[in-house]
């Protein structure tokens, strides 16, 4: 295995969740696909938020409350740099749930029973049902991309299955949150954008791991969570081309996203303001500036090699286990295991491996179209981020051996 060059003793220091025993045993953390554990600069911020600077933000004249609406807007600018957008076209929700529900919704004017939405059998729940109910709502059609027998896409066959159907919206996910599988997305979006069609990334597992700059790759909206990012949770957000942005229909209404109000009508703000009703999570979005601020101080090279180093040591040890079936191409992945020991149902091995004090998820991963078309009900998951090490593989593998002598 590659000597890692990154100073992981350093990073690891920085996560105190992850300097801790789980049923006596030093923690394994491998779920950074539900969720990422924080580093101390996240608390600190959050903290810090509600000790010294608590206020509402945009409507005070007072120094707190300027304060807070000065670093809430600092953030907007840090996301839109991370993503290379502008400031404008980033529009804060609570995660990317509700980013693709705000961009569903907010295209239900433009859509029409004429149209096609493509989604993909990959996909999370959470950018396959809003598109049903989208669906429902307008009369519009429904296509499911073509998905080869082991969860990779074909490109080949995606660009003639867009040319077929002529869409009005692509949804799919940049990286698939079961599989880690990471998406041939420049060719797809080219090829679907010729044809006229909005294109929907779903970049809730690849906004940190590929740091993607968005004005290359070229999507129409780009949704993600901030808790998959080393941020807090509760915060998330949409990415938006500012004409097409601009252009959707706020699907929540109310204080702080109008122009002006008479008692029977309003006139709304432009985006971003338009989709922002409410006071946001405000103490979340100021510690997800600390994040992406603890992020900048590494080339995203630098961190991206480390997971990959880190990440193919785990697949090939784990592939040589007999018995597992590895669903998780070991190419273009974001770094996640997707298995199975046998016919063991997958929370009795998650389960085991808790009492060892490794993290894993276990069940459909709210992928349940991804887990029929694998033929399976569920499986493990070991996802992996930059703050784990070879030791981890090292733990996790021998703790699943172990599973296996009691499974066995
Ligand atoms: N899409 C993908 C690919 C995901 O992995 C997740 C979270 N597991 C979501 C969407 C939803 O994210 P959140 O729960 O943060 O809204």
């Amino acid at each position: 295995m590659p000597e890692l060059k990154f100073d992981i003793t350093r990073v690891r220091q920085d996560f105190p969740t992850l300097n801790q025993s789980i049923n006596a045993c030093p923690l394994v953390y491998l779920d950074s696909g539900a969720t990422t554990q924080k580093p101390q600069c996240v608390i600190d911020t959050t903290a810090k938020f509600y000790t010294d600077e608590n206020a509402n933000v945009h409507r005070g004249r007072h120094t707190l409350s300027e304060n807070a609406t000065i670093q809430y807007e600092n953030v907007r600018a840090q996301t839109a740099t991370y993503f290379g957008v502008n400031s404008s076209e980033i529009v804060w929700t609570k995660g990317a749930t509700e980013a693709i529900n705000l961009v569903a919704n907010g295209l239900r004017k433009q859509v029409t029973a004429n149209d096609t939405i493509i989604i993909t059998p990959i996909e999370h729940h959470a950018n396959l049902v809003p598109w049903q109910v989208l669906a429902q709502q307008t009369g519009a059609k429904l296509a499911a991309m073509p998905l080869n027998k082991d969860g990779t896409f074909d490109t080949e066959l995606c660009l003639k299955f867009i040319k077929k159907q002529k869409p009005a919206i692509v949804a799919i996910s940049h990286a698939s949150n079961a599989l880690g599988n990471i998406t041939d997305l420049p060719t797809i979006i080219e090829c679907a954008k010729s044809l006229g069609a909005i294109v929907v990334v779903d970049g809730a597992q690849s906004a940190m791991h590929l740091k993607p700059n968005l004005k290359i790759l070229d999507c129409d909206f780009y949704v993600f969570s901030a808790h998959k990012m080393i941020g807090p949770t509760g915060v998330g957000g949409l990415y938006g081309r500012y004409e097409l942005l601009n252009a959707l229909t706020p699907y929540q209404t109310g204080g702080e996203m109008i122009q002006t109000v008479t008692l029977y009508e309003s006139v709304y703000r432009d985006a971003p303001a338009k989709f922002e009703s409410g006071t946001p999570n405000i103490a979340g979005i100021t510690a997800f500036g600390a994040a992406l601020s603890y992020l900048s101080q590494f080339r995203h090279a630098e961190i991206f090699e480390h997971e990959q180093a880190v990440f193919n040591y785990a697949h090939s040890r784990l592939a040589k286990i007999d018995g597992i079936y590895l669903y998780s191409s070991v190419k273009n992945n974001i770094g996640t295991l997707c298995f199975n020991y046998k016919d063991e149902h997958p929370f009795d091995v998650a389960t085991l491996l808790d009492g060892y004090g490794v993290a894993v998820r276990a069940g459909h991963h709210c992928t349940q179209p991804l887990m029929a078309h694998l033929g399976i009900n569920g499986s493990v998951r070991a996802s992996f981020a930059f703050y784990n090490n070879y030791s981890d593989v090292d733990k996790f593998i021998d703790a699943l051996q172990a599973c296996i002598a009691i499974l066995d």
